[in-house]
């Protein structure tokens, strides 16, 4: 029992619950039985679910190409016979943890949980109405029910709770990517916008008290309003704090300051909250939601690697999930996953020092960004490790970039503080985006490829 929490990181609890009580309660036999009709059947079974699928629009955009249908399949049909396997009670934690990793990698290449929702009940009444084939008795046939119920159950609510937790994390490491990728120097311009907010609201409350009568300047054309307008909306779109800040300059620009105006001539009006209140109340409110999105933005901005400043590792599965999207829009174009390793770079600390083995880390941090194109992405992956996601590329481009990259490095020597310099080489393995949606599977390639270049003697390229 234990075991099954620990495998599934305490997600739903209940129904893991229910699952070992419905495997202990239902005798061997049945669980044997149904598992007959599930292994007969699989294929036409998962055939008739996928050929359902296709005919799907929605569905069928998820779907790779033909070339690869037989390979789904034939995936959805060791699942499905995997999903009836346990023996066991580890073996029922081995299935629950399995289905947690399908609700991950669903997440990662953006299936809708509802299309599965769907399969799995078509699945489920497929086996219910073939169980009648079994020689089970009529109690029997109850309790087989039963687990197919529970099994699918189960498996379902696994899925769709790994599901939601794994797309929560990606959405918000997505806005919080954009955020990051559109501003610079964040504290400075939090720091300038606020002053331009105040700027402008005492300047309207000092026109209110000339001698001689102004036009008040309307928010939107303060230099508040134009940075929000053409900077900020870029930058900060899509945060639900943007259209309150939107609206309360319109109610500003709209409302207040023509009353303020009108005020001034008129006097105050007697019981309505005056116009000044007003005023302040509306520009409390742009700086407390402007300073939440900020904050957001330099926590993202902190989460930079602070030894090499390159993107931090969490921002890799956005980078990449996009990436797939793109491709898989415009089949023309691919792009590719290195992996790159430092060699033998233990010893770089053993002889010289952790320090100097630090300044190797950010020279070779900066080779990589300078080797790279503006659309190209490198991330720290690891302690000596670096991704690096080539965008818009052809097989051929990947091995020249790469060879260029990996030769830059092994010709510079490194300065380091104490005079010296060193030298040092990288192994790079490399795969170009083959049409699969999960990205995890292109890294796992070219970790693969890394490892060839690694035992085939290091300073070199693999692409796999
Ligand atoms: P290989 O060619 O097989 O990659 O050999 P290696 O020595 O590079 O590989 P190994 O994985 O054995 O050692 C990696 C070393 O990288 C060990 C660790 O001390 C060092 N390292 C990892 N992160 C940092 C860091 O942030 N700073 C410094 N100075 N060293 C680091
Ligand atoms: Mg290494
Ligand atoms: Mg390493």
């Amino acid at each position: 029992m234990n075991d099954v929490h620990e495998r599934i990181d305490g997600a739903v609890p209940e129904a893991v619950r229910s699952y070992l009580t419905a495997f202990r309660e239902c005798p061997a036999e049945v669980r044997r039985q149904v598992r007959g009709i599930v292994l007969a059947h699989r294929i036409p079974f998962i055939e008739g679910f996928y050929a359902g699928l296709e005919q799907d629009e929605d569905a069928a955009r998820f779907l790779p190409g033909e070339d690869r249908r037989e390979r789904i399949i034939r995936l959805l049909a060791d699942w499905f016979d995997h999903l009836f396997s346990a023996e066991s009670e580890a073996e029922v934690a081995a299935v629950v943890a399995y289905q947690k990793q399908i609700g991950e990698v669903h997440a990662r290449i953006g299936l809708p949980p509802d299309l599965m929702v769907r399969g799995m009940s078509a699945l489920r009444s497929l086996v219910i109405h073939r169980l009648v084939e079994t020689t089970l008795d009529r109690v029997q046939l109850l309790a087989a029910a039963d687990w197919v119920g529970v099994t699918m159950d189960v498996s379902r609510a696994v899925i769709i709770t790994s599901f939601v937790g794994s797309s929560e994390r990606i959405a918000r490491t997505d806005e919080a990517y954009r955020l990051f990728a559109l501003a610079q120097n964040l504290q400075v311009e939090r720091e300038r916008q606020r002053a331009w907010l105040m700027e402008w609201s005492h300047s309207v409350l000092l026109a209110l008290h000339r001698p001689i009568p102004r036009n008040l300047p309307p928010l939107a054309k303060s230099e508040f309003g134009r940075w929000f307008r053409h900077k900020g909306l870029a930058v900060l779109d899509g945060a639900p704090e943007v259209p309150l800040i939107e609206e309360s300059i319109r109610r500003i620009d709209e409302q207040i300051v023509p009353r303020l105006a009108l005020e001034r001539f008129d006097g105050a009006t007697s019981g309505a909250t005056s116009p000044t209140e007003l005023l302040d109340a509306e520009i409390s409110a742009i700086k407390f939601h402007l300073n939440t999105v900020f904050e957001i933005q330099i926590e993202v901005e902190n989460g930079r690697d602070p030894l090499t400043r390159l993107l931090s590792r969490r921002f890799v599965p956005i980078v990449l999930g996009r990436e797939v999207a793109i491709t898989r829009k415009h089949r023309d174009r691919s792009f590719a996953v290195a992996l790159l390793d430092l060699d033998e770079f233990k010893s770089v600390n053993d002889q010289l020092g952790h320090d100097a083995g630090d300044v190797v880390l950010q020279y070779t941090a900066a080779t990589i960004a300078n080797e790279l194109r503006a659309g190209d992405f490198a991330f720290r992956y690891g302690g000596e490790e670096f991704l690096i996601c080539l965008t818009d590329v052809t097989d051929e481009d990947v091995g020249k970039v790469l060879e260029k990259l990996r030769k830059r490095i092994a010709g510079s020597s490194v300065p380091l503080p104490n005079g010296q310099s060193v030298t040092v080489t990288a192994s790079i393995g490399a795969a170009v985006h083959d049409d699969h949606p999960d990205y995890q599977q292109l890294i796992s390639r070219a970790d693969v490829a890394l490892y060839r270049a690694k035992s085939n003697g290091r300073n070199r390229v693999e692409i796999g």
